[in-house]
C-alpha cells in the first residue's frame, strides 16, 4: 500500500503504491522502542529509563532506530551526567576512542528520540512516547491526507486516510499538537522551524496566505466557542426558545465544517466539529441531518478529538527533553 522513498527537499518520505480510500488503514507498526511513565517513575529518570531501553535492543533494531532522521537539539547538564555515569558503570575500562563513540551513539540515540518521538494515549491518558519506524518517515504537511493514533487494544501505531489518496501521491500527518494545527501560517512556520524544517505543503506555498489565515482564524474562535459551550445548554436553549430557524449553535457548527473542508482539513477537527452536529441533530430528532454528518465524523476513532488534546507527535516539548532547545538542523523525515 505504500513505499518508502525520497521526496524531494525532505529526505524521504512515504508514499502511496495504490489509490488508498478514506479511512483505510495504511500502517500499522508496534514500537522499536517504546517507555511509559510509570516506568520512568520506576527508574527515577527519563534518560535513564531511554538508555536502558535503548540498550536492550539487539544491534539490528539500534541501527534501525540510529538510521532515523535526528535534529541536534543538545542535552543539559542532567542528561550529560547520566550519560557519563551510564557509560562508566556499563563499561569502567572503556578506552577513551570508544567512550567518545558509545557518547556520540548515545547523545544520537536521545536526538533521534526527541525528533521521531509519538505520544501514546491510552483513554484521554498519556501513558508514555514511541519509536515507530515507519510513522516516522512520514512527512509534515498542514492539509495533511491521514492521521495517526496508538492503538492500545492492538498495541501497534495506526495511520489512516482522512481522505482518498492517490496512488504515488505523498503520505502525509500534522505534527503539530491538537491546539496548534489550525494555526496561521506564521504561528505554524514558527513550529516547523522549531522542528528543523520549512514546510513547503499547499497551504504554506500558498502565494496569497491571507485567505487561508482568515478561514484558520475564524475556524479557531469557532472551536473556542464550542470549547466553552456543552450540550446540556443547547438542550435548555432548544427548550427555552424552540427555534423557528436554524439555532445558532448548529449555524455556527455548520459554518465550521464549510471551512474545514474548503481548506481540506478532513481530518480530527472536522470529525469533532461533525459529532457535535450529531449531538445538536439528536436532541432535535432530525435524523436525516442526524446521519449525513455521523458518515463525515467516522475517523475510527471513538472520540478523536479527545484524543489528540494531549497528544503531540515529533514534539520535544511534549517528550519533555531539552524544552529549551532550538537547535535547528536537519530536513523533518529524513
Ligand atoms: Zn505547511
Amino acid at each position: 500500500m505504500y513505499t518508502i522513498k525520497p521526496s524531494p527537499g525532505k529526505g524521504l518520505g512515504v508514499f502511496a503504491t495504490q489509490a488508498i480510500e478514506r479511512n483505510d488503514k495504511i500502517v500499522h507498526e508496534p514500537a522499536l522502542l517504546s517507555q511509559t511513565n510509570a516506568e520512568e517513575l520506576e527508574k527515577g529518570s527519563r534518560f535513564k529509563c531511554l538508555i536502558d531501553k535503548f540498550d536492550q535492543l539487539d544491534d539490528n533494531k539500534k541501527a534501525q532506530y540510529l538510521s532515523l532522521s535526528h535534529r541536534v537539539v543538545g542535552f543539559d547538564k542532567e542528561t550529560y551526567d547520566v550519560l557519563r555515569y551510564f557509560i562508566n558503570t556499563t563499561q569502567p575500562r572503556i578506552a577513551d576512542d570508544d567512550y567518545q563513540k558509545t557518547f556520540q551513539e548515545l547523545t544520537r540515540m536521545l536526538d533521534v528520540f526527541n525528533t521521531n518521538c509519538a505520544a501514546m494515549v491510552k483513554s484521554n491518558r498519556l501513558e508514555g512516547f514511541g519509536i515507530f519506524p515507519i510513522y516516522s518517515r512520514i512527512n509534515h504537511s498542514c492539509i495533511p491526507n491521514a492521521r495517526w493514533q496508538y492503538n492500545y487494544t492492538v498495541n501497534e501505531m495506526e495511520v489512516h486516510a482522512v481522505r482518498d489518496i492517490a496512488d504515488n501521491e505523498e503520505i502525509t500527518i500534522t505534527y503539530f499538537p491538537y491546539d496548534r494545527s489550525l494555526s496561521t501560517f506564521q504561528d505554524r512556520e514558527w513550529d516547523c522551524l522549531l522542528r528543523g524544517f520549512q514546510c513547503d505543503c499547499e497551504a504554506c506555498a500558498d502565494p496569497d496566505p491571507d485567505l487561508r489565515d482568515g478561514r484558520r482564524e475564524r475556524m479557531c474562535e469557532l472551536m473556542g466557542f464550542f470549547e466553552d459551550y456543552n450540550l446540556g445548554a443547547f438542550i435548555n436553549e432548544v427548550e427555552l426558545n424552540p427555534p423557528f430557524g436554524t439555532p445558532e449553535p448548529i449555524r455556527l457548527a455548520l459554518e465550521l465544517v464549510k471551512l474545514l473542508e474548503t481548506e481540506g482539513l478532513f481530518g480530527d477537527s472536522l470529525a469533532y466539529a461533525c459529532d457535535l452536529l450529531c449531538d445538536f441533530y439528536c436532541v432535535l430528532d432530525q435524523w436525516d441531518e442526524w446521519e449525513k454528518f455521523a458518515i463525515k465524523s467516522n475517523l475510527n476513532s471513538p472520540n478523536p478529538l479527545s484524543e489528540i488534546a494531549i497528544a503531540s507527535t515529533k514534539d520535544s516539548e511534549t517528550a519533555g527533553f531539552n524544552n529549551e532547545a532550538t537547535g535547528i538542523a536537519e530536513g523533518s523525515s529524513t
